[in-house]
């Protein structure tokens, strides 16, 4: 999804509780994009300072034109699915779908742990 030339990015999937509801909560992480010097007038695919997008939110299917939870493509992205698995790996999406199988035809497409790059000096297969 999207194109193949972009710089190389930091990707990370963290596990919050949150009160706001959703279109709140989607307003307060775009906030905090702008805070962080995310500007939104290179197009869709440029690169971006700091991109949080909302991935799932328990079992909710939300469909707004400004908010689709699950995440569109979530299915689909190698630096979403290996994430999550790192902190979910029992999870199953609304659909029925499991994480794990879902994974099993999402190769990891060069996708490498910093932490453990830094460590051992080597990608991880
Ligand atoms: P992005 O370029 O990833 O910041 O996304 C651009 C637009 O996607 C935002 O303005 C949102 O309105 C919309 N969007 C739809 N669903 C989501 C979602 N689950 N998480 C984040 N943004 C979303």
């Amino acid at each position: 999804m999207g194109p193949q030339d972009q710089p190389d990015y930091v990707n990370a999937v963290a596990e919050i509780a949150s009160s706001l509801a959703p279109m709140a909560l989607l307003s307060r992480l775009q906030k905090i994009e702008h805070l962080r010097g995310r500007n939104r007038d290179g197009g869709r695919w440029t690169a971006r300072t700091l991109d949080l997008d909302i991935l799932l939110i328990g079992n909710e299917i939300i469909q707004m034109p400004d908010l689709l939870v699950p995440h569109p493509g979530i299915k689909e992205r190698e630096f979403v699915l290996y994430p999550l698995h790192e902190i979910a790996p029992d999870l199953q999406f609304p659909c029925g779908n499991s994480l794990k199988s879902v994974l099993k035809k999402v190769s990891r497409n060069g996708l490498f742990v910093i932490e453990k790059e830094i460590k051992w000096g080597k990608e991880l297969k």
